[in-house]
């Protein structure tokens, strides 16, 4: 059963109370932290819920599943217009309209799919009829399990280096962000510490660089269960859907993927 607007408001005040406490703790600001909302498997509904509760960017892991809900161009309540993240790996196919639908995609991890992403963007109207600039974060495999997608550990430091070698002007629509990663996701949050930290050193780093670097200032790490870790190591967009929305029901997928 889906959360109703009352429930969703309960579980929003806890979450954010968790938020805050872990900003505290860190002496960080509530702002510096983004919080994304996960509406993957989650309908329409639940969305609009979220929306008058506050939310202004949510995260969908299938393209597919991003463009039923946020195809259509909505307006959150602070004024801005909502975001949408795409947060799970695309395929190459599929890059195109990732990048029609999102805001930011989080889970690049291939040269093939920047270059690809490039090409796409730059023959979107986007805003002023040149183009569309798209935010782009780089997924590292941190948590170094083989069922993960995402850049190696070992090997993401050579392939930043490599895009910096493209030059400056090689992806005039493409904003390189920072690094996303997911967690150890053992249940226990303190597991995943070290490559948060990791992710955050590796963030630093190629953000002190600038030049393709200059506004690689994000880190997306944190979801439900290690979110308070995350924001102690840096995070600043924690993607976060079983806290917000409850259990996912995997068996009743949205949209019908055939
Ligand atoms: C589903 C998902 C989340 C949200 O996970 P919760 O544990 O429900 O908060 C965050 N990040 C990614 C990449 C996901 O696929």
């Amino acid at each position: 059963m889906e959360f109703t607007l009352e429930e969703m408001r309960t579980h929003l005040a806890a979450l954010e109370a968790r938020i805050s406490s872990a900003c505290k703790i860190a002496g960080r600001s509530r702002e510096s932290v983004k919080l994304v909302w996960v509406s993957k498997f989650h309908p329409a509904e639940a969305v609009e819920n979220a929306i008058s509760l506050g939310a202004t960017d949510f995260g969908e892991n299938r393209v597919q599943e991003a463009e039923l809900k946020f195809s259509t161009p909505r307006t959150a309540l602070d004024g801005s217009r909502v975001r949408c993240h795409v947060i799970g790996p695309v395929q190459s196919n599929k890059l195109k309209k990732a990048a029609v639908v999102a805001d930011c995609i989080h889970s690049i991890a291939s040269i093939e799919a920047v270059e690809k992403l490039e090409k796409v963007c730059a023959a979107l109207p986007g805003e002023n009829g040149a183009g569309k600039i798209l935010d782009i974060l780089f997924q590292v495999n941190a948590g170094e399990e083989e069922t993960k997608s995402g850049l190696d550990v070992h090997e993401a430091e050579t392939f930043l280096n490599g895009l910096a070698a493209r030059g400056e002007t090689a992806f005039p629509h493409l904003r390189f962000r920072g690094l996303m990663t997911i967690g150890k996701n053992t249940g226990v949050a303190e597991d995943s510490r070290e490559c948060f930290a990791f992710l955050r050193n590796l963030q630093q780093k190629f953000l002190a660089k600038g030049g393709i670097f200059a506004n690689f200032d994000q880190l997306s790490m944190g979801m439900t269960g290690d979110l308070e870790v995350a924001i102690e190591e840096g995070s600043t967009m924690i993607r976060v859907g079983t806290a917000l929305f409850g259990e996912r029901d995997y068996s009743k997928p949205v949209n019908d993927p055939v």
